[in-house]
This record gives structure tokens, sequence and C-alpha cells, in this order.
């Protein structure tokens, strides 16, 4: 049954109102599906996005959760056949103790393939890998129209691309066919490098190019020679026989970590410039100088965050907006590092990384370049002052701005950044003449 329901994303900023439905089964989808009268539609998966991706302000949300049944496994090839809702959480669980890992994760796993799709997203390893919709065989559509329309590269392929990084709104994804790699165990050989300043990452950057995931962690409060300092970590899965010393410290930190949870910080008093700068002074001393091996699992090493509960209530009641974007070009990035860190309004939160070259068009973000992902508190117009400058430095060199975690670009900024939105309109009003499929997303970037 369809419930009125206050629904955010991650950074629960915007919050509205939306009839929400839950279904279980494909047939109660399908049902509502029918039901909803002329009212537009929207999937919401894990609510893993961070701004308005998967909402839709006085419209009817499909929750895809409980669409979560693993539907047929090759052990010989890794292709795994699942409903839409399923999380990358369930795969790496049913399918990590029998030797396979999903191909590209994010920095959480609490997220559905149905939303991996939607926002096709990337994971350390792009510059190897690519994006999830690189390892995506197949997908089962329910369109606009209320067909259900298998699409591959092969069979209705436009339909096919202009999904994968669609941000929903191309259909419901029902099925999909990802494929699984093999790993010898759930670890991870890691090396850590401190980098004394952004010139320094560009270096450390292009020497890590070898490695299959590559992430690191930026000051982006430092002013003066420190601009840009950070943390590197570098690696990829470990081989067979690989141990695991400090298995029983790391599994205490881990268990201490998940006894915390972010709802108690929710005031806003606690976060300021001079508790961002003493977190990360304490972050960055904590590694030493050079380059450091160890071997740690693959949750600290992928889903640091996923230890600490609710971690999305620490900047306060009016919730937070995280500003990704990715530049072809150095100097930007520097300009871009430079005007956050002397507005003092970033947080600590703050990764940096060089992207590999495969552009996929459409509506998907990632393309040859250097990307920047930092959290700010919502401070209402002076953020969003910074943001808007932040987008004509991201503008002057071809870049863009994640459309996964923005709640506020403008649709002219968005047209610039994406030139082929149009034809991927094009793609999307053949399939939903109606625009049955909308977003808050959508209609302010003018795509519903
Ligand atoms: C801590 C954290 C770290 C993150 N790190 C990264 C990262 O490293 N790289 C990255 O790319 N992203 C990252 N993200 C963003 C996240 O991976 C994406 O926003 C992802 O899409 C969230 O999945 P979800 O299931 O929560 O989808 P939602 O947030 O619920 O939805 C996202 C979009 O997908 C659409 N969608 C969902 N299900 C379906 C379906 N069945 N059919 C059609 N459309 C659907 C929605 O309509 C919406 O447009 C991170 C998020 C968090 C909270």
């Amino acid at each position: 049954m369809w419930a009125q329901k206050k629904i955010s994303g991650w950074g629960r900023y915007p919050v509205v109102e939306a009839d929400c439905i839950r279904p279980e089964r494909r047939s109660e989808l399908l049902a509502a599906f029918e039901d909803r009268g002329d009212e537009p539609l929207l999937a919401y998966g894990l609510g893993r996005s961070y701004g308005d991706a998967a909402l839709l302000d006085g419209g009817r949300v499909v929750m895809t959760r409980r669409l979560d049944r693993m539907l047929e496994f090759d052990p010989e090839s890794g292709w795994l056949r699942c409903e839409a809702g399923v999380s990358l959480e369930q795969i790496i669980h049913t399918f990590l103790p029998k030797g396979f890992f999903p191909p590209v994760v994010p920095g959480t796993q609490f997220v559905t393939v149905g939303g991996a799709i939607g926002c096709n997203i990337h994971g350390k390893n792009h510059h190897v890998d690519g994006c999830f919709g690189d390892h995506v065989r197949s997908m089962e559509i329910l369109t606009g129209k209320g067909d259900i329309v298998e699409c591959s590269r092969d069979v209705e392929p436009e339909l096919f691309w202009a999904t994968i990084g669609g941000m929903g709104l191309t259909g419901l994804i029902l099925s999909v066919e990802v494929q699984l790699y093999r790993v010898a165990n759930p670890y991870i050989e890691m090396e850590t490098v401190r980098c004394e300043n952004l010139d320094e990452f560009f270096v450390v950057s292009e020497e890590s190019a070898d490695f299959s995931h590559t992430v690191t962690w930026i000051d982006c409060a430092k002013r003066g020679a420190g601009m840009g300092r950070g943390i590197m970590m570098r690696g990829g899965h470990a081989k067979a026989g690989t141990q695991h010393e400090d298995g029983a410290v790391m599994e205490l930190a881990d268990h201490v970590m998940r006894m915390i949870d972010g709802r108690p910080f929710e005031s806003n008093l606690w976060l300021n410039s001079a508790t961002i700068s003493i977190f990360n002074e304490v972050y960055f001393r904590k590694t030493p100088p050079g380059t450091h091996r160890t071997v740690v699992g693959y949750e600290p090493f992928f889903f640091p965050l996923d230890a600490v509960n609710n971690w999305n209530y620490i900047y306060g009641d009016r919730g937070f907006l995280q500003y990704q974007m990715v530049v072809p070009d150095n100097e930007a990035t520097r300009e871009i590092i430079d005007q956050i860190s002397a507005s003092g309004m970033g947080s600590f939160l703050a990764v940096i990384k060089d992207f590999g070259e495969l552009d996929h068009g459409g509506l998907s973000f990632p393309m040859k370049g250097t990307t920047l992902a930092l959290d700010f508190p919502n401070l209402g117009t002076p953020l969003l002052d910074l943001m808007n400058r932040l987008d004509d430095v991201v503008m002057s060199c071809g870049g863009r701005v994640y459309l996964g975690k923005d709640a506020r670009l403008s649709e002219a900024n968005f047209k610039t950044m994406y030139p082929e939105w149009e034809k991927w309109k094009d793609i999307r009003d053949k399939w939903d003449p109606d625009g049955v499929f909308q977003s808050d997303l959508g209609r302010r970037l003018g795509l519903s």
C-alpha cells in the first residue's frame, strides 16, 4: 500500500514527502505501477545518493530494497543474475566465501545494484576497471510505457547505455546480470604514502598507476606550503596465502567503532574550522613520512565509514551537502582546493583520486582527470555561493560535478558540464514519452 513518508538522501538535505511503497515481489511492484494513476514515479534503493537523485516531492516512490533475490550464479564464470534491490553488502556476504567480489564498489557497501547502475558508480579501481556499468551484461527494465524490456550491449543498446548512469529516469531496473571477479581471500595488500602537498600527490598518483586501487585522504583545510597534503592508500586484493597479521586487533577496533553512533553528535556546536583542523592534523601525523606496507581486511579498506552508524547525523540538523567534481587539469584542482581552504567551510572527510581514460558519456560522471569529493555542513547561502564559484572553475576546463552527490547544481551549469544531455534525453523520451519516471534532480536540471 502507498503510504506518505518523509524521505531524504544520505545528506539529509533536502527532505521531501512522497507516497512510498515497499514491494516484496515483482507482481506487487507491477500492481503498484498500474495503481499509481497519472502520478510520476521513481525508484529509491538504499538512499545513499546524497542529494535529490532518489527523491520525488509529492510523487510516488518505489523502495526497491526488498526486491532482493539472487536469481542465478555461474561459479565457473562469476556471472550473477539478481534483482536490482540486492545490496553490494549482500553480494559480498554471499559470494566472498565462494571466492568472488563485486567488480566495482563505492565507499559504502550499503548500496543496491539498481542504485549502482542508476549513478554508474566508480570505485578506487576506476583507472583500471572503469565503472560498475562496464561489468553489467544485461538488465530487465520496467519502462514508462509499462513494458518489461530486456536490454544489453546488443539488444536495445540505446536503452541499456542510457540507463547506466541514467539516474533512475529511463525506467525501473528489475534485474541485472553482473560479472563478479575471483579473489583469493578477504584481504587487501595496502601501502600508505604520505604526500606533503598537492604537487607530491600528483607525482605519487602518477607513480601509482600500476596499483589496481588508489585513493587519497586530503586535508582541505591546510593553507600555505602544505596545501593539499594527504595520505594515499594504494593496493589490491591479496594473493593466496597472505596472512592478516593484525587480524584480532583490527577486529576489536572495528567492533569498538561499530558501537559509535553519529546521532548524539547532531548538535551543530562541535563541528567548526578549529575542530576540523585538529582532526586533520592528528590524522595526517598518525602516518609517518614515507611508504608503509600492511595487510588489511576489505571493509576498513573499501568501506571505512560504514563502521560508524548514522555518521550522516554529525553535520547537524540542517544536513550536509557533498561537492564532488572531476577536472582534467591540475591547475583547476589547485584552484578549487585553494578556494575551499580559504572559505573555512570544508570538512574533514575529503578524498581525491585520479580517474582513468574510460568516459561513459550520457549522464555518467567519470572522465579522465582528478576527482575531489568533500562534505560541507549545510550553511545555506554562503555555501551555495562557494559551490557556484567552484562550478565556474570546473566548467572553465571542461569538468563536471557528480549528480549522485548533488543537491543544488543549476540547469544551465549542468547542461554545460554534460553536453551529451540532449542526446540522452532523446533516448529517454523515446522510451518514456509521457515522462512517467521523474525525480527532483531531473526536474531541477531540466531532464524530467
Ligand atoms: C559513504 C558513501 C560513500 C560513497 N562513495 C561513492 C563512491 O566511491 N563512488 C560512487 O560512485 N558513489 C559513491 N557514493 C554514492 C552511492 O554509491 C550512489 O549514490 C549509489 O547510487 C547509491 O545507491 P542506492 O542503492 O543507495 O541508490 P539511491 O540513492 O536510492 O538511488 C540513486 C539513483 O539510482 C536510482 N535507482 C535506484 N534503484 C533503481 C532501480 N532499481 N532502477 C532504476 N533506478 C534506480 C534512483 O532513482 C536514483 O536516481 C557513496 C555514498 C556514500 C553514502
